[in-house]
């Protein structure tokens, strides 16, 4: 099982590392990932300037780790074709700083990555942890990310695979539950801020508050719960189905993440 790993928080992130950590157990990891923040970058390709690609350290041991000068997307284009040549069994995005729930799956950087895998008909997870008074705990989103991950290895998903999931800002023995869901509707009034530099105006666009829709199955309903959201996103996509697999593997997933919770 070979496993790429990428983020749209930078290769050094926190997120990735944990990710990575868990994804060790399941097979050979390689980290290629953007060498700064590329947050709500979506699913951008650059095509007009030529990219570094410089391998680095790694956080943990053992581990080929590449920092590319682009986007997520970009980072698992040359992960499939320059990093890994022996092929890759599965990518994985994050664990992103935040969750991506709703419209936000069509900006996010994280997802953006997953889908750029889900176009070479590679299975492809991306993995948002909630991001709660300036803390994300990532323990569970990492080993959500492992659960997901060995499933992909047992061949009990299906090979077109796309899943967007989301963890709540809670610690094992508080998690209610893992759902499967649709994407609900979560959008922002953005503001703009106008400035001068000195010699032009500049405006910066400031991200309003979300505006939340609680539909009972929504990926928002979920973490509201309290419960892991999983969203097979390319539900209408070309060459997808829906999974009854997936949605029958919820509880079990539960069991095994929070095997101490009633
Ligand atoms: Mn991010």
């Amino acid at each position: 099982m070979r496993i790429l790993v990428t983020n749209d928080d930078g290769v050094y992130a926190e997120g990735l590392w944990a990710l990575v950590k868990e994804l060790k157990q399941v097979g050979k990891v390689s980290v290629v990932a953007p060498d700064r923040e590329q947050s709500a970058v979506g699913t951008s390709v650059t095509l007009h300037h030529p990219l570094r690609v410089k391998k680095v350290q790694p956080k943990i041991d053992g581990v080929e780790t590449y920092s590319v000068e682009g986007t997520p997307a970009d980072s698992v284009i040359i992960g499939l074709q320059l990093v890994a040549k022996d092929g890759i069994d599965l990518v994985v995005s994050g664990i992103n700083e935040g969750v991506n729930l709703g419209n936000d799956v069509f900006i996010s950087g994280t997802v953006g990555a997953a889908l750029q895998g889900y176009f070479y008909d590679i299975p492809s997870i991306a993995v948002s942890a909630a991001f709660v008074d300036g803390k994300v705990m990532f323990d569970a989103a990492a080993k959500m990310g492992r659960l997901l991950a060995e499933r992909v290895k047992q061949n009990k998903l299906r090979q077109k695979l796309l899943l967007n999931v989301n963890v709540p800002h809670l610690p094992f023995e508080m998690i209610r539950g893992v759902e499967l869901t649709r994407p609900g509707h979560r959008s922002y009034h953005d503001g703009i801020e106008k400035g001068h530099d000195g010699k032009r105006d500049y405006y910066w666009i400031v991200r309003g508050e979300p505006v939340w829709d609680e539909k009972e199955g929504t990926d928002i309903w979920a973490i509201r719960q309290g419960k892991v959201s999983i969203t097979s996103l390319p539900a209408n996509l070309p060459g997808s189905t829906r999974s009854r697999v997936l949605k029958d593997t919820c509880s079990a997933l539960y069991e095994e993440l929070c095997p101490s919770n009633d």
